[in-house]
């Protein structure tokens, strides 16, 4: 979905990548050709010496992270840019050139600046092959309560011999690391411990099977009172004859006492489903998109639209479907204009409904800005063209300076943003393919224009209206408008 374009900022831009990076890549070309014809032996060694080179590129990638973050935020304080405006958007760069989410991104600067600064035994280990990246990144989030001068003392005792870490599982790795910490400063591990307490939320995210985690972090004594709750009402529901299983009860229970319904399966949603009319009514197989789930089967969205369930029982769920987009070749979504600064509401849903998920390639984090790509302030046009769907780390990162983004086309006529880094690396991201990219060559709903059904009603006239310059059989479009409106009207029952 994402390519990484070609430099393109003149002061910065270089053909040539550099004579240790060329190096770098002749090795890759190496190893892609190795040498198979191994003893066992040696291909022991072999396995071995790669995983010390990983750890050795580790190390190197720590230090030259901390370079490029020590040489940007320098120049940023010669430019005379605010001190806390200097260290903006380099965990996204360093993210960018690491094809990881900008919150790994941080982590991976945090991880540099931590072994570079604070931890130059463990450094030296993982240059050296004795610790892993991984392992590393556990002894920096150990000691992460702990003082400079603390944290210094604490990898001296725990890496200045690293024949110590020899044979140590993660855990033991771990348990050391605290027992150190505890001991050069107990106080610390105390505030660490309230800080995870204030950190308590609920969230939830998809599972397989169109089911969903509902997790809850708490306090222990918090949790597990929740639990037992939970837990006692199944034993009383089950003493009373209820035939559900203590899973189910629960279950059930958390629902109902949560949102104050009767029964479980009594709940009011708002929906807003991507998908093709022909998934909707005509038993096609093309899976929707809900957003801030992911990709459903085309048969649960019948069965969720249409009131089916697997016992036959008609459940009660009211649902409002907010929206129905699609499109009038199949390939993109609608777009929808407007003169306003801020996106309107129909717009900032269909920009989400487009991106899915934050634009920034690597990052799969829920949309919580509607960006525009180039700034208002810069004559950027409140149009779907111009905006994109960004989570706030991204939407912060891209603000710092020296960064730059256009929105443009993909070939394929998908919408697309180029993003320049302050460092002259230009990377794209294309809008996902929305359902039914590749309808079949048929006249039929998915030639019409579908919008704002729920807010606006069927568009001008009062009817649909059939995309000009299309093929048009209105006796098939009255037939298939009716089959759709019999449809709609089960299913626009409005929420509260
Ligand atoms: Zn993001």
């Amino acid at each position: 979905m994402f390519d990484r374009g070609t430099a393109t900022d003149p002061r910065t831009a270089t053909a040539d990548p550099g004579p240790l990076a060329a190096r770098v890549a002749s090795w890759m070309l190496e190893l892609a050709e190795v040498d198979r014809d191994l003893t066992d032996a040696e291909q022991i060694d072999l396995i071995r010496g790669l995983e010390d080179l990983k750890a050795g590129a580790a190390a190197a990638q720590a230090r030259i992270t901390t370079d490029l973050d020590a040489a940007r935020q320098d120049q940023r304080a010669r430019e005379g840019v605010p001190a806390e405006r200097r260290s903006a958007g380099i965990a996204s760069e360093v993210a960018l050139a690491r094809r990881v989410s900008p919150v790994r991104g941080g982590q991976h600067l945090g991880l540099a600046k931590a072994l570079v600064h604070e931890m130059p035994h463990a450094l030296c280990a993982l240059t050296t092959g004795a610790l892993s990246e991984w392992r590393a990144t556990l002894l920096v989030r150990e000691s992460a309560c702990l003082t400079r001068a603390d944290r210094i003392t604490f990898d001296a005792e725990l890496c200045r011999d690293p024949s110590t870490l020899q044979g140590w599982g993660d855990q033991r790795l771990i348990a050391e690391a605290k027992k150190i910490a505890y001991r050069l400063d107990a106080q610390s591990v105390v505030r660490r411990n309230r800080k995870a307490e204030s950190e308590r939320h609920v969230s939830v995210r998809p599972a397989p099977d169109t089911m969903s985690y509902l997790t809850g972090l708490l306090p222990v004594p918090q949790g597990i009172a929740v639990y037992a709750a939970l837990s006692r009402r199944a034993d009383e529901a089950r003493a009373s004859g209820d035939t559900r299983s203590r899973g189910q009860i629960m279950a059930d229970t958390l629902v109902e006492r949560v949102t104050g319904q009767t029964r479980a399966c009594d709940v009011r949603i708002e929906i807003q489903l991507v998908m093709t009319d022909r998934t909707l009514l005509g038993g096609d197989d093309e899976p929707g998109y809900l957003p801030g789930y992911g990709t459903v089967p085309a048969e649960w969205i019948r069965d969720l639209l249409t009131g089916g369930d697997e016992d036959g029982s008609d459940p009660s769920t009211e649902i409002w479907l907010r929206r129905l987009y699609t499109s009038p070749s199949g390939s993109e979504l609608v777009s929808m204009d407007s003169k306003a600064r801020r996106a309107p509401a129909g717009l900032a849903r269909f920009v989400t409904a487009r991106d899915r998920t934050c634009r920034t390639p690597w990052c799969d984090a829920p949309i919580r800005h509607i960006d525009h790509v180039q700034s208002h302030a810069d004559g950027g046009e409140t149009t779907a063209d111009n905006l994109q769907g960004l989570c706030e780390a991204c939407n912060y990162a891209k603000q710092a300076p020296g960064w730059r983004a256009s929105p443009t086309t993909a070939p394929d006529g998908r919408h697309q943003v180029a993003s320049t880094t302050p460092s002259g690396h230009t990377y794209r991201s294309t809008a996902p393919p929305p359902p039914g990219v590749d309808p079949p060559d048929q006249m039929n709903l998915d030639d019409l224009l579908l919008r704002d059904l729920a807010e606006h009603g069927p568009g001008p006239g009062g009817r649909w209206t059939p995309i000009p310059g299309r093929p048009f059989d209105s006796a098939v479009f009255e037939g298939e408008l009716a089959g759709l409106e019999l449809a709609l009207a089960r299913i626009l029952t409005p929420v509260g």
